[in-house]
């Protein structure tokens, strides 16, 4: 086993094609690869002995070569619909993972990096800085430890827990192609959203994967004025740039692209604002979520109240644009972005 190297060579973080490039170098026939996925992901069997279509040479070599190995949920918290787990990973970093049970099906929000280096003033994620990114085996395992926990099937996955997917695409780009494999996990790629806080490039590399994934783009203002305040990311792409790239995004996929706005009080919250957005909008095929922002102790950041809210959201159907309001999931157990591995992390 690869234990003494720097990161675990965990079979879960392999796609599909690559445990065929894998098994192609050793002389093995490509199709074994299908065999591993199904005692995976269909069998959910982790014991490579019980591999019992594999020749036992193999079985040995597969052992020399990977370990079957996710990160550990350490503590959870729950409250109705929600669940919200801390895992521990192999270096004793901690991320987090939040499952929400709503009328269409069980939903999970995974982590893509330990921290963000994105700086969002409001997040609990940023404030604490990215110490490194997840590997693909890391995301991967917070959906088969949680289907475990829960002894329930997860329907759909956004990721949307701590990091910025972006900024670890290639391993974010595997986690993917594992989860929407049909010999994987097989989640169907609507089922699948993607957030980002707006790094414009690699939202032009995404587009060029010519996948169906759902994307949502963290806005949470109407001009860089305000845009620049809360968020570093707008220093760097200017809500043009990034108004730009969601549209060819969406004219290269025809689909239908998601607008985070967090409702900060007296910050991006007023009428004026509200007109703002719906003209920056106006005519793209996107539909806008208003996030009640989740408040935490080291932000002095406050959420708007929820009548102010409710005005928001109706200057923007005035203005024919389609929004809903975000229903609040688990503001009583910790449940935004980062706040329990900050707990964490703090003692
Ligand atoms: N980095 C990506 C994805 C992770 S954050 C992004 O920024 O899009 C997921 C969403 O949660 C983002 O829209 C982010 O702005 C929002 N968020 C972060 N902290 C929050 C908080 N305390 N309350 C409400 N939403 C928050
Ligand atoms: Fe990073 Fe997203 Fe938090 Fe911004 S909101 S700091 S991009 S996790």
């Amino acid at each position: 086993m690869n234990l003494g190297e720097k990161t675990l060579n965990s079979i879960y973080g392999y796609t599909r094609k690559k445990l065929e490039e894998y098994f192609l170098s050793k002389g093995e026939k490509k199709f074994k690869a299908l065999q591993v996925f199904e005692w995976l992901y269909i069998h959910k069997i982790e014991n490579i002995d019980l591999w019992s279509n594999l020749k036992k040479e193999v079985r040995e070599e597969l052992k020399e070569d990977f370990v079957v190995q996710t990160p550990k949920i350490i503590k959870q918290e729950r409250d109705t619909l929600t669940r919200k787990y801390l895992f521990e990973l192999e270096d004793h970093n901690h991320i987090e993972a939040v499952v929400m049970y709503h009328d269409y099906g069980i939903s999970l929000c995974v982590s893509s990096q330990v921290g963000c280096n994105m700086g969002c003033a409001f997040c609990e994620s940023g404030r604490l800085k990215k110490v490194r990114n997840l590997e693909t085996y890391e995301m991967v395992g917070q959906i088969i430890e949680i289907e475990k926990e829960i002894k329930d099937r997860i329907a759909s996955v956004v990721i949307m827990g701590i990091g910025e997917p972006l900024d670890n695409y290639d391993h974010v780009m595997d986690f993917i192609r594992i989860i929407n494999d049909p010999k994987g996990l097989a989640l169907g790629i609507r089922h699948i959203t993607l957030s980002t806080s707006g790094i414009v490039p690699k939202i032009y590399d995404l587009m060029k994967e010519n996948i169906q994934i759902n994307l949502a783009v963290s806005l949470h203002a109407p001009n860089d004025t305000i845009r620049n305040q809360i968020m570093k990311v707008n220093q760097v792409y200017n809500i043009s740039q990034l108004i730009q790239a969601i549209q060819d995004y969406i004219h290269h996929t025809n689909r239908r692209v998601t607008i985070e706005y967090v409702m900060l009080k007296g910050i991006n919250d007023s009428d004026s604002c509200a007109k703002e957005l719906a003209h920056l909008l106006k005519g793209m095929n996107i539909y806008v979520n208003l996030i009640p922002y989740n408040e935490t102790n080291h932000i002095d950041l406050y959420k708007s109240d929820a009548k102010t809210i409710q005005h928001f959201c109706s200057i923007l159907k005035e203005n024919k644009i389609n929004v809903t309001i975000r229903k609040e999931f688990g503001s009583k157990i910790s449940a935004a972005c980062g706040q329990l591995r900050s707990k964490e992390v703090e003692k």
